[in-house]
């Protein structure tokens, strides 16, 4: 048994259901009586964040400036914490109908492939 997490796309509520692996994209009504769902990435699972585990959620992890700006040259990027609390919003939005998305700015240092 694990726990999966699913949002509503008709009321928008998030919830969690404990079933085995192999139902875990069988279809889950929210609490409402929702069909319309989709299971989420479940970053919540991945928890506590950072190497050392010191950030207990994603907003923990994003109030730290050392390492939200890590890889861009210290260019802190997120110092509003409305683009922030926006970025965590949208990691625990991800499913698997999120449509992958190129960065824009991306810094020249940052490390991994370059994309196309
Ligand atoms: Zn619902």
């Amino acid at each position: 048994m694990a726990v999966y997490e699913y949002r509503c796309r008709t009321c928008d509520d998030l919830f969690e259901l404990r079933r085995p692996m192999s139902e875990s994209d069988a279809p889950a009504a929210c609490p409402q009586g929702h069909a319309d769902t989709v299971r989420l990435l479940s970053v919540f699972a991945s928890a506590p964040y950072l190497h050392s585990g010191a950030a207990p959620t994603l907003d923990a992890v994003l109030e730290n400036v050392t390492h939200r700006s890590a890889g861009s040259g210290g260019a802190d990027m997120l110092t509003s914490a409305g683009d922030r609390q926006a970025l965590v919003r949208f990691l625990k939005s991800i499913d698997r109908s999120t449509e992958p998305f190129t960065v824009v700015n991306r810094p020249a240092n940052l490390c991994g492939p370059t994309p196309p």
